[in-house]
């Protein structure tokens, strides 16, 4: 199977590499932070129901993870993907508007090699949970330093690639692996969150979706009716689009940028 994908692939390697994502024209990840149990009961089932698998980024010290262990371990299982998103989700407090950040997860007071030990132990819960020894980082609040310090280096080192939160649509050729691009779901109506879509299949381009809250239980939220109207079109579009999780999709863009190197 193996054999075959990296025939096909050295196949195509003479076509321009953007535009195609595994054969089709654009490519499509569907992100879901901090552990919430809504990823379980609403996200999950539509996601189940297209066969569609996504990036679930866990914070471990979640309520709604802690109690519901074995549902996340089933979902890990079916082939969605645990991200890391840090023990205690620390971010920094010292940035505008951010005075719900409390003073123990305040990042502008880590050392970086509090924020590195951090991600480590959360890597350890999680591979405890699913098995897995590889996994995507997705950075809490999008930041990338601890005490003034970029950690990007460091988080480069653990993790294939990164998800951050910068909205855009992302080239096979010119993506930054360590600060992914994302659009950010904030009450978006179904009419646009497909058209992100269709820009992407127009661009050749992957988009990847940051939700929260898919039918409540956080500020940052989807309706339900919303989301899954993104997922049944996604299904509809399946000829032109690649659906699959971060850590394949980073894969796929190491492997196609090592063949298109003379
Ligand atoms: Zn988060």
């Amino acid at each position: 199977m193996k054999i075959l994908m990296v025939f096909l692939l050295l196949l195509s390697s003479t076509a321009a590499i953007s535009g195609d994502w595994k054969g089709k024209k654009a490519a499509v990840v569907l992100t879901y932070d901090d552990a919430l149990g809504v990823h379980l009961d609403n996200a999950m089932q539509t996601l189940d129901k297209y066969r569609f698998k996504g990036t679930f980024y866990v914070t471990v010290s979640s309520e709604p993870f802690k109690a519901r262990i074995s549902d996340w371990r089933a979902m890990a299982k079916a082939g969605h993907e645990l991200g890391n998103h840090t023990m205690f989700h620390p971010c920094d407090g010292s940035q505008p508007g951010r005075d719900w950040v409390s003073k123990a997860t305040d990042l502008s007071t880590w050392s970086v090699q509090r924020m590195v030990d951090n991600i480590a132990m959360t890597n350890v819960l999680l591979t405890a949970v699913d098995g897995k020894s590889k996994r995507t980082f997705a950075y809490t609040c999008g930041d990338k330093s601890a005490g003034g310090e970029s950690f990007v280096g460091q988080v480069m080192q653990s993790f294939p690639g990164a998800r951050g939160v910068q909205g855009g649509y992302e080239k096979i050729e010119t993506m930054d692996l360590s600060d992914i691009r994302s659009f950010m779901v904030m009450g978006d109506s179904a009419e646009k969150l497909i058209g992100r879509v269709d820009e992407a299949i127009k661009q050749g381009a992957l988009v990847v979706f940051l939700f929260h809250g898919v039918g409540g239980e956080h500020g940052l939220d989807v309706s339900k009716e919303a989301h899954d109207a993104l997922i049944a079109y996604l299904d509809k579009k399946k000829s032109d689009l690649w659906v699959a999780p971060m850590i394949d999709v980073v894969d796929y863009v190491k492997v196609r940028r090592k063949l298109a190197k003379p």
